[in-house]
């Protein structure tokens, strides 16, 4: 006879999502287990990382930015301090002006209101290679978040403490009851959903507005460029190692398969022209799905027909800004 084992809940994926909801249910002692497999378009393998609370092209705060941005600061680096391990960079990021951009940054910082997120103080000197004919403006608060180490390190903590089951969840396999749900030996209260863009095809939540677009964008090495804060121009190139940078990314609402494309690696070779004209090695040009719902809202919610069966996702393009502080709200749920 199979053994059964019984637990309160089972996560579903173990990116963003899933890592920060795991996290917050460990704080509170709520026995829990992941499964997850790394398939490949997972978004927060290949996502660049930045942390940015200000939609540079209208110069305005992101949504719930006054939220989001102080508890991300200080969960990743309580996270850091529990994982021993770095994974959370502070990190300025210039925006490189276009011709009247200055005058646009200065009117949108007046309005409003934006002096704790924004500077247009341009003593910091670029360095040579960054082509700068129109000065800069500064994003104060922001940083880059090396999504797959902490991903990695949050991982073999589940692997130490026995929580990871690191197979493929088939829907099929999942028996719903009203006390609960039964999947493979495992009994438990609830079962929470954080699979990404994959959830858009599960007839679970077949229901929802699915809107997932296709993000691209290139690992390079640039010999010479010594580059210590993020630029932003059209595209934003963001320094990860020595002399290596993530430049990215694109969207596309449409596409055949997960494969680099020609269109988009011409599309960011132009843009980096834009910002410098030096030039680059390609290491990886990365691919992944982003998880987004037509109103670009993320989701958290259990299922009214089926109250035992939840969903956390629809983080979008800033899952690492948004997702330490919707795992908590998750968590009041429960
Ligand atoms: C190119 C690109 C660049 C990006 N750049 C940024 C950025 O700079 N800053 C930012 O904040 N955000 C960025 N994002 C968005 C960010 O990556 C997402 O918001 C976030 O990572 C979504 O996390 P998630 O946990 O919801 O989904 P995912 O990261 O997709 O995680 C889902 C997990 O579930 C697993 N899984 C799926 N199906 C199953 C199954 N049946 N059984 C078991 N496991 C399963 C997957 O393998 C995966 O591990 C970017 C995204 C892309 C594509």
């Amino acid at each position: 006879m199979q053994k059964t084992e019984s637990t309160e809940i089972l996560i579903v994926g173990q990116g963003l999502a899933g890592t920060l909801l795991s996290y917050h249910l460990m704080k509170k002692d709520i026995a829990h287990k992941v499964i997850d497999v790394l398939k490949p378009g997972s978004a927060s393998r290949v996502a660049a990382g930045l942390i940015n609370p200000i939609v540079v092209k209208r110069v305005t705060k992101t949504w719930q930015a006054d939220v989001f941005y102080p508890y991300a600061h200080q969960l990743y680096q309580e996270l850091e301090s529990f994982l021993n391990t770095r994974f959370y960079y502070p990190m300025l990021i210039h925006k490189l002006y276009g011709k009247d951009d200055a005058q646009f940054w200065q009117l949108r910082n007046e309005k409003e209101q934006l002096n704790t997120y924004i500077s247009a103080d341009a003593s910091y000197d670029l360095p040579e290679g960054i082509n700068n004919p129109f000065g800069y403006g500064t994003i104060k608060l922001s940083a880059r978040l090396d999504i797959s180490n902490m991903l990695d390190c949050y991982r073999q903590f589940l692997q130490r403490k026995d929580m990871i089951i690191e197979e493929e969840l088939d829907d099929d396999e999942v028996e719903v009851s009203d006390g609960g749900i039964f999947w493979k030996g495992i009994s438990a209260r609830r079962i929470i959903f954080c699979r990404g863009s994959f959830d858009a095809h599960s007839r679970l939540f077949k229901h929802l507005k699915w809107n997932n677009t296709k993000g691209e964008l290139l690992d390079v090495q640039v010999k010479g460029l010594e580059l210590d804060s993020i630029v932003s121009k059209g595209v934003f190139v963001m320094p990860v190692g020595k002399q290596r940078f993530k430049i990215g990314a694109t969207y596309a609402h449409h596409w055949q398969n997960l494969n680099a494309t020609e269109a988009k690696l011409q599309e960011l070779k132009e843009k980096w022209k834009v910002i410098s004209s030096l030039q680059f090695t390609i290491n990886r040009q990365l691919r992944g799905i982003r998880p987004t719902l037509s109103d670009r809202r993320p989701i958290l919610t259990f299922l009214e027909d089926q109250p035992s069966v939840g969903i956390f996702n629809g983080l979008g393009s800033r899952g690492g800004l948004m997702a330490p502080y919707l795992a908590k709200e998750m968590l009041d749920q429960l």
